[in-house]
């Protein structure tokens, strides 16, 4: 556990003393740099930015400013877009298993492209034949990643073209293909290989005169979760997929939903020490906030957040550190070197935005952290401005 340096003119002890613990601040300048960083990556692919890691209005109201578009998947994320007054039309519904009142919301709120992957799925789009336009999940194994969404979601490659024949018959309009790789993928590999796999469904669809215009690259971008705090590489790590999508059929409009990638920097969480003990000749440090709140992606997400001790002095030794609640799996590291903490000291967890909050719980009754929003490009011009 290394001391990090603080942002200038950012005193999480001044934040935790005015706010309270624990904390996320949400820095919207690290939303904005990341979805930048992505178009720049993939050229003439519309981002829609996919809520389920982080569904916040500060980064909905970022992106939207941005001119990213949404992927939402349920009548919860239907309502943040009304909140934030976006443009249906901006929207795509890629829940690929939905009720009928799931369908219904989403069209009123104006959002027509949705997702299917199996015939009953089909079928339930025949009382909106007229106003909804469908996309086909397939399904691309990827073991690779630890989320691997393949086995819950997307049809066979095999399948979908029988599936779009179907469709056909019945009057729907399949307007393209999607798919999702699994999320924090180590390389661009599958997303390549589903690329050039749906590009092939693409063209033999077309020698059936079924005419797709869509492809829908999912999401999977991965972040940097080591302690260097290293932007990661995007140009670089998407090279492959933008040379595939050179490859795709003339006239195919390009989608991506990215998730992690826009969401994972823009949040530090901010913990307090609550007590201490000697258990075992080592010193147990109980947070204010653990596996049940913020941390819950070490257990749902299979992260190891970077985490330090920012103003603490000494020798490390090893120590565990705790989360808050009666329930023995609480602990966010067992074996982790630091320096000798008191009782109030601060802990910070990097790259703390994705799949973090999102899936906090208040067991125990412990209170999910509060998030403060910041904007550090903003505070940069308005010091540049002061000086
Ligand atoms: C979760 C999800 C995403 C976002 O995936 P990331 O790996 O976070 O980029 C995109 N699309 C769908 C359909 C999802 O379920």
């Amino acid at each position: 556990m290394n001391n990090e340096i603080v942002p200038e003119g950012l005193d999480y002890r001044e934040l935790v003393a005015t706010y309270g613990s624990p904390l996320l601040v949400l820095d919207q300048a690290a939303v904005r740099k990341q979805y930048r960083a992505l178009i720049n990556a993939l050229p003439g692919v519309r981002m829609h930015y996919a809520l389920k890691p982080l569904p916040h209005s500060a980064v909905v109201a970022v992106l939207k400013e941005e001119g990213c578009g949404f992927d939402l998947a349920t009548n919860g994320e239907v309502d943040l877009m009304l909140e934030n007054q976006i443009n249906p039309d901006d929207c795509i519904h890629t829940h690929p298993i939905k009720r009928d009142g799931d369908i219904r919301y989403a069209l009123e709120y104006g959002c027509k492209v949705f997702v299917f992957d199996n015939p009953i799925e089909l079928e339930k789009f025949l009382p909106y034949k007229d106003k909804a336009e469908l996309l086909l999940r397939v399904s691309f194994p990827n073991p690779e990643t630890k989320v691997d969404l393949s086995k819950k979601f997307g049809c066979t490659p095999e399948a979908a073209l029988p599936l779009l024949r179907k469709a056909k018959e019945l009057g729907l309009n399949v307007i393209g293909l999607s798919f999702h790789v699994g999320s924090q993928v180590p390389h661009a590999r599958r997303h390549v290989e589903a690329i050039s796999a749906c590009n092939q469904i693409i063209r033999d669809a077309a020698s059936e005169n079924i005419q797709l215009q869509v492809l829908d690259i999912g999401g999977g971008f991965p972040v940097n979760y080591g302690a260097d705090g290293a932007d990661f590489d995007i140009y670089n790590f998407c090279a492959p997929i933008r040379d595939v999508l050179a490859e795709t059929p003339k006239g195919i409009r390009k989608l991506a939903e990215p998730g992690r990638f826009i969401s994972a920097p823009c949040m530090t969480s901010v913990s307090c020490v609550m007590g201490k003990a000697e258990r075992f000749n080592r010193m147990w440090y109980y947070l204010d906030d653990g596996l049940y709140g913020s941390y819950s992606g070490q257990l749902f997400d299979h992260i190891d957040y970077p985490k330090f001790a920012p103003y603490a002095q000494g020798e490390a030794k090893p120590a565990v550190l705790s989360g808050p609640t009666c329930d023995s799996i609480d602990v966010i590291a067992e074996n982790i070197d630091l320096p000798d903490l008191d009782v109030g000291d601060v802990i910070i967890g990097k790259m703390m935005g994705a799949y973090t909050w999102a899936s906090a719980t208040e067991f125990n009754f412990f209170r999910k952290a509060a998030i403060l929003v910041v904007d550090s490009d903003e505070a940069a011009q308005q010091k540049r401005a002061a000086a």
